[in-house]
């Protein structure tokens, strides 16, 4: 093939921005096209009367060594913005309990038997089950596999290691030795809603293992907000000759003789294509295929519950209402007989102190999220009358701040400005439908969802394929699916050069 093999990628997300410069970094000519203004997401950073808030991810791991960040950045050659925090957060109990998230493990070894005697079966297996998963994912893991090519790259990462994890791979947290102390359920239970989007009771045991030990693995503030991580990725890939543009809404994916053509895009644009990479949920996929969409992924849809929103409040506070030395950090539960998310568990997240980008002098932004369910949020909206749409969020709004009033006493009172962010403005920014965010509950490994759609040439990448979500999550999955594109580029120019030899054998013996 005498040029370069062409890359699309439709949306700046971190997964569709990771796997744009893999491809670059391999050759490929690459475009990133993004509806919005700025990249990043779910982890955009936007920028509102002199504040940067985050939108929705406030907290990234994944940078310590052979961690998914990391790994780009050492194939890509590039330095990432951000500060180690240590703890990770701080967990607020419904019974005053606080439970400090550290990241160094002996403190954390301290502070568990401190405050959950008796749990110590349980982490023990935790650990192990943790190290092994954490293991496994360090090595090529095309899981689940969907070509041969995968199972190979599997089975030749199986070790001997591995093999204790075998008994758990169908089975929940709820199968690990949990004790009888029903807020440590509860803890547990928080800490998987935001790491695996689900709780005990179906979090797989080996995801949910890994999930548990995200603190331990490193986290950090990100210089400028968490969307600094994917303005980094938009300047390495233009620096090297990539494109990124904004403005640019894709509404149809071209496809004929089984493969994706072209992207066209609201404004008029049409990119032609060897290779497709999608960053979006599977429900915005079929969109954007339309009647192309095959028959498999139609199904799926049918057969998929929608997952969790966010419903979020954007502070900007007066700094001297922080109490000094206060963690950046905390997640609150408020009461432990009410089911968790809908304003009952809340993530307050402060902007970093020493962070000049973030607030004015003398200023913090603050991030506070729950998870909600979308469906009543689109009813109320869609309503003639938005009343009970307004007053819902007005309610959520006040949960959010009586609950983060438990770590800052002065809360209520420091607010200098408040934007509240539900579900109807998620899809508004993120275009993730019905403002779905956080992908899929990492329940069963064996309903994993992968990113193959149908199409030879065309993947999704984001955290609706495995592992899911956060910023390391996609960039696991980019990883794997930027390897799969340059050894499927790699197919597509021997073939193409096989055949033009050919056909030069013959205009030759002609
Ligand atoms: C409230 C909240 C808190 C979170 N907290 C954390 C956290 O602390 N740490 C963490 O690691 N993770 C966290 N997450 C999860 C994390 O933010 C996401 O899993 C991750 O950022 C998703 O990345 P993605 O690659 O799937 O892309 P997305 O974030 O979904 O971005 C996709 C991009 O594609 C663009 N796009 C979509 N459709 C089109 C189209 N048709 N044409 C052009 N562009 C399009 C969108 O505009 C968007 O920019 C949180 C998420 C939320 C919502």
């Amino acid at each position: 093939m005498g040029r370069a093999l062409r890359t699309v990628v439709i949306g700046a997300g971190v997964g569709g921005l990771t796997a744009a410069a893999l491809l670059l970094k391999a050759g490929h000519e690459v475009t990133v096209l993004e509806a919005h203004i700025y990249p990043g997401g779910s982890a955009g950073t936007f920028y509102h009367q002199k504040y940067m808030f985050d939108a929705g991810a406030t907290l990234a791991g994944g940078f310590a060594p052979g961690g998914p960040h990391a790994k780009v950045a050492e194939i890509l050659g590039l330095e990432w913005p951000i500060r180690a925090v240590d703890p990770a957060w701080i967990v607020h109990l419904p019974d005053g309990r606080v439970v400090t998230q550290w990241v160094d493990r002996s403190a954390w070894e301290d502070e568990r038997k401190r405050l959950f005697p008796n749990t110590e079966h349980f982490w023990h297996l935790q650990e192990r089950l943790a190290k092994i998963s954490w293991d496994i994912a360090s090595r090529p893991f095309p899981w689940p596999p969907q070509s041969p090519a995968n199972w190979l790259t599997l089975a030749r990462g199986l070790r001997p290691s591995t093999l204790p994890a075998i008994p758990y791979l169908a089975r929940t947290m709820n199968s690990l030795p949990l004790g009888n102390d029903p807020l440590f359920r509860t803890f547990l239970d928080a800490q998987l809603l935001i790491s695996a989007q689900t709780t005990t009771e179906r979090a797989g045991a080996l995801y949910g293992s890994a999930a548990l030990d995200l603190p331990r693995r490193g986290v950090n503030h990100v210089l400028g907000g968490i969307g600094s991580l994917a303005k980094t990725l938009v300047e390495w890939i233009r620096a090297n000759g990539g494109q990124v543009h904004f403005r640019q809404r894709v509404e149809r994916i071209e496809v004929s003789g089984g493969r994706a053509k072209a992207v066209y895009t609201v404004q008029g644009a049409r990119h032609r294509a060897d290779f497709v990479l999608a960053n979006v949920t599977p429900w915005k996929l079929n969109d954007l295929l339309g009647a192309e969409a095959p028959g498999a992924l139609a199904s799926e849809l049918e057969n998929l519950e929608p997952t969790w929103g966010a419903f979020t409040l954007y502070l900007g506070l007066e700094g001297a209402a922080i109490p000094e030395g206060l963690a950046d950090h905390h997640q609150i539960i408020v009461d432990p007989a009410r089911p968790l998310g809908e304003g009952n568990s809340v993530f307050l997240s402060l902007s970093d102190a020493n962070d000049p980008l973030r607030a004015p002098p003398g200023r913090r932004a603050a991030t506070l999220s729950t998870h909600t369910r979308v469906q009543t949020w689109w009813e109320l909206y869609q309503a003639a009358n938005k009343d009970g749409y307004f007053q819902r969020r007005s309610l959520y709004a006040d949960r959010l701040v009586e609950a983060a009033a438990r770590v800052v006493p002065d809360l209520r009172s420091a607010i200098h400005l408040c934007l509240p962010g539900t579900p109807v403005t998620f899809e508004y920014y993120t275009r993730r439908p019905m403002g779905m965010v956080g992908g899929f509950p990492q329940s069963s490994l064996f309903a994993a969802r992968g990113p193959r759609v149908g199409f030879a040439n065309l993947w999704l990448v984001g955290d609706s394929i495995f592992p899911g979500q956060s910023t390391a999550g996609v960039t696991l999955g980019a990883l794997r699916v930027a390897a799969e594109v340059a050894a499927a580029g790699r197919r597509l120019t021997r073939h193409v050069h096989t055949a033009t030899l050919a056909n030069h054998e013959v205009t030759t013996h002609e």
